[in-house]
This record gives C-alpha cells, structure tokens and sequence, in this order.
C-alpha cells in the first residue's frame, strides 16, 4: 500500500518511528494508503532544519523568495488533474469542486503571495522637530501551519506561502484525515528545488504531532485554522507562552434573505451557499433565515432545488454532494438531525444517510437536509454541524432578522439579499461577523481582511496583513540635530 512521507530538509523521509496511520477514501470506507504517523523525534529533524535553513532564507533577497513562490504555483497548474484527483479521493468532495476551485486557489495563493512580497512595504513617519520613524519588518522565525480538512491544499497553502515569502521556516501540519494534497506538494517543493529545511511537512495526529509543534519553545508563531474547541485549546498552550497566533475557527453563518431580493439569483446561490462541499466549509449558510413575505414560495423551490442535488460517486461530473470527510463526522452529522428532531424540528427533505451500496461505494454519504421550526436557541441552531445540514425560519422585520442573525457565538460570514442598499449598508454593519457578503457569496479579493468574530477566530488577515503577522515590527527613530 502506498505509504505518504513527511517532507524534512528538503527530502522526503519515513517517519522515524515507523508508525502509520490508515488513510481512507471516503465514498468508499476503505483505506487506501498509509500515513506517518509523526513524533517528537521527527519535529527535532523538521525544527534542526528549519533553524538552519532561516539565517540563509531570511536574507535571501525577496525577488528571489517570490521566484521559488511563482515556481510551486506553476508546478500545482501543470499538475492540476493529478492534485484534483488527489484530493477528491482524499477528502470525499465532487471532482469538478477540486478541479475547479480547490487547486486552482491552491495555485492562486502561492502566485498572490509571490507578487504580494515584492510590493510589500513598511512605513515611514517625519517628525517636524528633526527625526524620522520607520518600521522595519523582519521575518520571525519558524511559524508552525496547521490546517483542517475541508479544504486540505487550498488552505493549508493560504498560510504556508505567506510565511515563507515573508522569510520564515514552516513547520506545517495537514490535518491526519486528507493529507494527500500536502504530499504532493512536499513534492512540487522538491521538484522546483526549493532550498533544504524553508518547508517542513510532518503527517499525523493533531493530538500528537500538532501539539507538540505548538508546544515547541523554538516555534514562536501559530497560524491555525480548525474548529473552536481546538483553537481554544491551541491558545491555552501558546498564549502563556505568548506565541504570534493566528486562529480561523468555526462558524454559525446566517443568511437573511429579504422580500425585494432579486429571487432567481438568490435562490441559486443559497442551495450553493448551504450545501457546497456537503455544506462542509466554515463559511456556508447554515441557518436560512428569510422574510416572511416571501417565506412560503421561498421553502417550496428551495426544497426543490435541494432535492435535485445529486448525491453520487466524486468522480461523476454531474455529482454535486459527494461523501463526508470520515465515519466519526458523519456518525456526528447524523446525531446532530436526530437532536434536530428531539428539538422539534420538522425535516422538510433529506434526514438520513444515502446508501450508494449498489454502485459499490460503501462510503459516509448524507441526503443533504433542511430543517423547519426550530427555535435559534436550540443546539442545532447554536453549534456549528459543519455538513449538509440547515434550518430555514421566517422573521418579519429588519431588527427581528438582524437579532436573529447575530443569536449565536460565532461570528466568521454573514450573507444579505435585499435589493434595498440602504438596508445592505446598515446590515452590513450590524451584523456580527467578519465577512459580509451583499447578493453573493464565496467571492473575495485575497488582498481583503479574511475571518472572523467572537468565537471563529482571532487575527483577520487580507493578503498584506498576513504579511503582517508573518514579520515583527520594529520602530526605529532616527534623529538628526538642528545646525541651521
Ligand atoms: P480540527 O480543529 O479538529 O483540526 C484542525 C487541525 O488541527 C487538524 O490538522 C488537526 O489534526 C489539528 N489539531 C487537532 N488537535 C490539535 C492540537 N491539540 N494541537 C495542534 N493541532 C491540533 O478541525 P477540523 O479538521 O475538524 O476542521 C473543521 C473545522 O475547521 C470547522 O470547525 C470549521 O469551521 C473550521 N474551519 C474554519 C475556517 C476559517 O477560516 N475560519 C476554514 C475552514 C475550516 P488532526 O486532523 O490530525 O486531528
């Protein structure tokens, strides 16, 4: 069985242990490769090269760091096919949503960070009695990158391509449940020759191996996207240790859909909103909130056009669901309906796993589900599910729709459908979330903040502010005495 490596000093190498973890393919349930499963000793290799690695990286000069960016990123566009495959298999999610949108934003973020440091600046400030501030910005250090698996190489190549175009060594971690992306990325890193111990690539358990990199004295910064819990976790570790973090977390997002909205268009983007990737992306509409005026006709096509979802094989390219991610999360999906249920919530379509037996797919396939009456208090309307799960709930005005929107403790995005813009400004606003998107959604400029409020994280960073956190500022003064 093929057996993935981790990726240290610029070579690819067994785990030192070697321990494996069984990797499955989820449309099918069975496992299909074998995964390191990484420790200590092999974060001492991946640390031992990353601290050789920075003097040189860091001072490299940045022209030539953005070279080896654009390089990784032309590598994932040849490779493309091979990587969409990869993934989909990995992970569960259609072929055509990899294809078309998981690896070409992988080969995006690299290409944005490669131009986004050669215009990178720092300020200047003149003081009229005779001195001049300025910030120097210098990489850190090694920065610790771990991602989840909902989007393995698209996010997970969000952090690790700023981090290494601002001049730091990466220590990254791909979640244990899809790391083939990041394998094959390990991969393209070779392939393009870019200098021994700049990226480090450790599999294994979050629990493990991603613990121990967030504990590790000689790895002063954090980026980490994952859910909640975690990240609370992560911070207890690093904060008394005052390590940089970044934390994108989970997500309870509304959608408020008004009466003068432009319906056809809407409607379209909401059963995308709610159920893109098995409604498996922090930032999908999970809770449907629509104005009463056009409640009725709204719960009637948008059951209809759940319904017409088909629920198949990854590889057919007329599959919108495919699998969820593993067994674990599916059992947690279908606890989560059946809570639904005992909350007094009326299933309008969906409501149980789809079996896909007879195709020979044996896999964690769910009907994608709606959900009706049930209270935004409830767990279900408070907890974040994270698949094809939703509730629909009619309010009547402005204020009751906005009250409703921003009952929960998350605060990540937010999506309103009004043709009103004076409405779209003050919900815009209002609204408790970090993201807000007015009739659209998923459409972003990488150069914008990204992330979110309350409970869904802490540091939001557009393209430049991920610079940001990826370099220290210093002040450095400068006076010069007055001799005329
Ligand atoms: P988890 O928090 O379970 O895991 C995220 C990553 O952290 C994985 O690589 C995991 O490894 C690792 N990890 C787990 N425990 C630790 C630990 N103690 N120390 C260090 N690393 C650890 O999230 P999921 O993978 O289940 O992803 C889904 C969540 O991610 C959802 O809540 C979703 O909302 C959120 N998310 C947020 C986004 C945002 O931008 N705000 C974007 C995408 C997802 P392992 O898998 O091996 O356990």
């Amino acid at each position: 069985m093929f057996k993935i490596r981790n990726y240290i000093n610029g070579e690819l190498k067994a785990p030192i242990s070697g321990n494996y973890i069984d990797n499955y393919e989820p449309a099918k349930a069975e496992v299909y490769s074998l995964i390191p499963r990484s420790d200590e000793a092999d974060l001492a290799k991946a640390v031992e090269a990353a601290e050789a690695a920075f003097p040189i990286w860091s001072r490299t000069p940045r022209e030539v760091r953005s070279e080896y960016l654009l390089k990784i990123s032309q590598r994932i566009e040849e490779r493309l096919d091979e990587l969409a495959k990869a993934e989909s298999r990995d992970n569960g999610k259609p072929l055509t949503l990899a294809t078309n949108v998981d690896i070409p934003r992988a080969a995006k973020n690299f290409r944005f960070f490669s131009s986004a440091i050669v215009h990178y600046e720092s300020q200047s400030h003149y003081m009229e009695e005779g001195a001049i501030n300025y910030t120097l910005r210098s990489p850190i250090g090694i920065a610790a990158c771990i991602s989840p698996w909902n989007l393995p190489l698209y996010l997970f190549s969000w952090k690790i391509a700023p981090a290494i175009a601002a001049g730091n060594c990466v220590i990254a971690k791909p979640s244990e449940i899809t790391p083939m992306t990041a394998y094959l990325l390990s991969e393209i890193c070779v392939e393009v020759g870019l200098p021994a111990g700049v990226l480090n690539i450790l599999h294994g358990y979050g629990h493990e191996i991603g613990n121990a990199m967030i504990s590790h004295k000689s790895i002063p910064m954090i980026s980490f996207t994952g859910g909640t819990a975690t990240g609370r976790q992560i911070a207890s570790i690093a904060a008394p240790q005052f390590k940089k973090m970044s934390l994108e977390l989970g997500g309870k997002n509304a959608a408020l859909i008004f009466d003068d909205c432009d319906y056809d268009r809407m409607l379209k983007t909401t059963v995308r909103s709610a159920f893109a990737n098995q409604g498996q992306i922090c930032l999908c509409s999970s809770r449907i909130l629509v104005q009463k005026g056009i409640y009725d006709k709204f719960k009637k096509d948008f059951v209809e056009g759940v319904k017409a979802l088909k629920v198949g094989d990854p590889n057919s390219k007329d599959t919108n669901q495919g699998a969820l991610v593993s067994k674990p999360h599916f059992e947690k999906v279908l606890s989560y309906i059946e809570l639904a249920k005992e909350e007094g919530g009326k299933i309008l379509t969906g409501g149980k796993a789809k079996d896909l037996s007879s195709e020979g797919l044996n896999g964690w396939f769910i009907e994608p589900t709606i959900i009706e009456g049930l209270d935004q208090n409830c767990r279900t309307n408070q907890e974040e599910i994270f698949g094809p799960v939703v509730s629909i709930q009619a309010f009547d005005t402005e204020e009751e729709g906005l009250r409703l929107a921003n009952s929960t403790d998350y605060g990540l995005a937010s999506v309103v459908w009004t043709e009103n813009l004076s409405r779209a400004q003050r919900l815009a606003e209002s609204l408790h979330s970090g993201i807000c998107w007015i009739n659209c959604w998923l459409v972003r400029d990488l150069r914008t903040p990204f992330g979110g409020v309350k409970q869904s994280g802490l540091g939001r960073e557009g393209g430049f502010e991920v610079l940001d956190f990826f370099t220290e500022p210093k002040n450095v003064c400068i006076q010069y005495p007055r001799e005329y």
